[in-house]
């Protein structure tokens, strides 16, 4: 397995905590609540290694990434019923593979447009971010 030391999906810890808690393990991925909250029960999944991208992987793995990323989805639409999900996948300065999932709602925050990598806006609290992590574990 590829890790890179400073790198926050590869050991967790603080370097996750700046901006993820981690929900659990998937088949070749992990599950991240991302800890800004603007868009309601957004999240990450990131692929097992540290890899950068996508053609990098075999197609068994990205096959296995992608039935990841639609389970998490699956489950983000059904603990939150956002009206769309966004996914983006990034990482020019962070180099893992990974894609954020973006729940969102009609006529709310960023609706019809590009959503923020990280606007600041909305945190929560230690005990709401359990709570959303209970639901969405329920549903996967
Ligand atoms: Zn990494």
């Amino acid at each position: 397995m590829v890790k890179d030391n400073n790198c926050g999906y590869c050991v967790g810890g603080e370097p996750l905590a700046k901006f993820g808690i981690k929900i659990c393990d998937l088949e070749v991925s992990q599950l991240i609540l991302f800890k800004e909250q603007s868009h309601p029960g957004r999240c990450i999944v990131a692929y097992k290694d540290h890899v950068s991208e996508i053609v990098d992987i075999s197609d068994e793995e990205r096959n296995a990434f992608f039935a990841d990323v639609n389970r998490a989805a699956k489950a983000i639409h059904k603990a939150f019923n956002p009206d769309k999900v966004n996914y983006g996948a990034y990482g020019d300065t962070g180099c893992h593979l990974h894609m954020h999932l973006v729940p969102k709602y009609k006529d709310e925050f960023e609706w019809g447009g590009v959503f923020e990598m990280n606007p600041q806006k909305k945190f929560l609290t230690d005990e709401e971010y359990s709570e959303m992590i209970d639901k969405i574990k329920a549903c996967l």
